[in-house]
């Protein structure tokens, strides 16, 4: 009578839902500042004084109704013209509007990208840790996502375990660097050699593996890292990029799908977006936030305060006994849980009021998740509890 996959879909809450809900009951029994809530990636600070202004003057000075009009259905010339120029700045490209297509944040533009590529018995590789909608958005295709494990000692990606992932039904692999869990950035001879990996792969396979970028983080780095932009060492690149963290504007839901312009029949890959975009029912993002990025576009919220809580995180936890990647960016962290089990270490977790997101929906079990974009004094106040943990599995309590 019903899709049984949909009603499973919207009756199995995410865990990181689970946790969140678990926090509010718990907030209203002991007071909100006595539960640190880690499990949630909103971002923590306010957007930057000119996303404000901005609305305001576009409310102000714009045609009242053109402003909330639809737009055209890949998003206004003007403004695609405006991200195209300001990414060739940026990167030394040579894009042009004909290349993007302005989307509802990045959870549209990947799930427009999978189902514009998706053929039967096709397979997409992600690399885990990997953000858990990428399976739902997948799956909803008809095609198969296929995991690869980044190594355990670093969380970058194991070449052996790809290259044996990879066969005649890839199309494509999908990247997500600053990478929401683990915080780890791929570096660029991580990428250069992906790209040769895949190049080789196209040659074998005789037809085009894309790369799909998956970008919500790409600002978000710490201590002059820097972020390859992958289109330049890719041809067959496809990027998702959204403006919810770098300007801290989620629920605003805006960002866009980059198509490079060296990849195979580019033109033919927009037509199968639009299409897919439509299909799926998206007529255009949100005209107001559309007008905002060409003022907007390559400026962030305050990322100081980030790496301030990471630093306070990182340092505190690595005394206290934790392991954990190297968190570049984003802002996760990625510990190893203290018992194999890390449903069980969050549930001990929570016996000092610390919520914490089990690995295992992000394909990497035995670890957890900590969502760093809170308030520095939680993060203050949480200390004492993350070292009883430590002490409690030390002791031999758990
Ligand atoms: N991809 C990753 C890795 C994310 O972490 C998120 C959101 O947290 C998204 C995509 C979706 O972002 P958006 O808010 O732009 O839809």
């Amino acid at each position: 009578m019903l899709s049984k996959d949909m009603i499973n879909l919207g009756q199995v809450r995410s865990v990181i839902r689970e946790m969140f809900e678990y926090g509010n009951k718990r907030a209203a029994e002991i007071g909100r500042e006595n539960v640190f809530d880690y499990s949630l990636g909103n971002p923590s600070v306010p957007a930057p004084e000119i996303v404000n202004e901005t609305l305001i003057d576009l409310l102000k000075n714009e045609d009242p109704v053109a402003i909330h009009s639809y737009s055209s259905a890949p998003g206004d010339p003007t403004v695609r013209a405006a991200i195209a120029n300001n990414l060739n700045k940026e990167y030394g490209t040579d894009f042009s509007a004909g290349n993007i297509y302005i989307t509802s944040g990045a959870a549209a533009a990947l799930s427009i990208t999978f189902k514009a590529l998706a053929e039967e018995n096709d397979e997409f590789i992600v690399f885990a840790p990997f953000f858990p909608e990428y399976r739902v958005f997948i799956e909803n295709t008809g095609a198969k996502l296929k995991m690869v494990k980044c190594r355990e000692d670093d969380f970058q990606i194991d070449f052996e375990a790809l290259k044996n992932a990879l066969n005649k039904n890839t199309k494509a692999v999908v990247i997500n660097s600053p990478c929401n869990p683990s915080g780890v950035v791929f570096n660029e001879d991580t990428i250069s050699k992906l790209a040769a990996v895949l190049s080789d792969a196209e040659k074998e396979f005789g037809h085009p593996i894309f790369l799909i970028s998956d970008e919500p983080y790409r600002e978000l780095v710490y201590d002059n890292i820097t972020v390859p932009f992958v289109p330049n060492y890719y041809e067959n690149t496809i990027v998702c990029y959204s403006f919810s963290k770098s300007l801290s504007i989620p629920g605003e839901r805006i960002g866009y799908i980059l198509i490079s312009n060296k990849s195979t029949s580019p033109e033919l890959i927009f037509e199968a977006v639009a299409g897919a975009g439509r299909a799926l029912g998206y007529v255009c993002a949100s005209s107001l936030f559309q007008k905002l990025i060409p003022v907007c576009m390559g400026k962030t919220a305050d990322i100081s305060i980030y790496k301030k809580n990471r630093d306070l995180l990182c340092d505190a936890l690595t005394e206290y006994g934790y392991t954990l990647p190297s968190p570049d960016g984003a802002f996760y962290l990625f510990i190893k849980a203290l018992e194999n089990d890390a449903n069980r270490f969050c549930e001990n977790a929570k016996k000092f009021e610390l919520l914490l997101v089990p690995g295992d929906s992000f394909g990497y079990p035995g670890y957890v998740r900590i969502s760093y974009c809170v308030s520095t004094e939680q993060i203050i106040k949480s200390l004492p509890a993350f070292k009883k943990l430590a002490d409690s599995y030390r002791n031999g309590e758990f």
